[in-house]
């Protein structure tokens, strides 16, 4: 494992996606031979991720991003907000998961694993709409999924905690990261306009070496939150402006 890797996360899969978004970014990653992770949102119900009727194809798409090595996570159930909580990761004060009981959140992932099984997918790996969820969440991940990884939260690289292995999460867009540490990048192809999907084209072009993907991570021999940790989140969320401390001598 490299002493710095980039990890790339698109988020948002369903079967109303932009599929011509979609499929640009696709092109691009097999190009460079580069597997991300998709985030699937397991029954779609967010007017903001409906950008087209329905894909009858979709699944079988999400099956052969299986079968070419891309890891899969379930992202949510319906991808509809309930409650005003940030849980314990609040990058924003709204989520599906984070406040609600452990019964209400143990059927939303029992209902979304159920899904995304009945069409063929095994995820391994989870991340919350917008972020967020909470001890119950962990709970629910446990006694309804064999998921063990979470993508979230702010962290240098991997760690273990309450029995689940976080890799952290730290930026919204491509950036050349000067320290050592795993960094995913969370990207939302739907939202990509043509430049963006050329800037997109271009970093990778220009980092190919750097990129790894999330099944490669070594989360083997990997330790708690570290101090260096608990203090990069505390900047993290109190400043929200990573770049001022990871940029430095860019
Ligand atoms: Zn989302």
């Amino acid at each position: 494992m490299k002493s710095k890797t980039y990890l790339i996360r698109l988020d948002d899969a369903c079967p109303t996606m932009n599929r011509v978004k979609w499929s640009n970014i696709e092109t691009i990653l097999d190009r460079y031979n580069i597997k991300p992770m998709v985030g699937i949102v397991a029954s779609n119900e967010d007017f903001k991720l409906k950008f087209t009727d329905e894909d009858p194809g979709f699944w079988i798409k999400a099956r052969n991003w299986q079968a070419k090595g891309w890891s899969l996570a379930l992202h949510g159930y319906e991808h509809l907000y309930h409650t005003n909580s940030g849980g314990v990761n609040p990058m924003h004060n709204r989520s599906e998961f984070a406040g609600l009981s452990l019964e209400e959140q143990e059927s939303k992932i029992e209902n979304g694993i159920a899904i995304l099984n009945n069409n063929g997918l095994f995820p391994k790996y989870f991340f919350a709409p917008s972020h967020t969820f909470d001890e119950n969440t962990i709970k629910a991940l446990k006694s309804k999924s064999n998921i063990r990884i979470i993508s979230d939260t702010i962290a240098f690289k991997p760690y273990y905690q309450d029995g689940i292995t976080f890799i952290p999460q730290q930026f919204g867009s491509f950036r050349k990261i000067k320290i050592s540490g795993v960094w995913t990048f969370c990207l939302h192809p739907n939202n990509m306009t043509n430049n963006n999907i050329y800037q997109f084209e271009k970093f990778i072009n220009q980092n190919t070496d750097l990129f790894s993907s999330f099944d490669e991570v070594d989360i083997q021999n990997i330790s708690s939150l570290l101090f260096v940790d608990k203090l990069l989140r505390y900047f993290y969320f109190r400043l929200r402006e990573i770049k001022l401390l990871l940029n430095l001598g860019k």
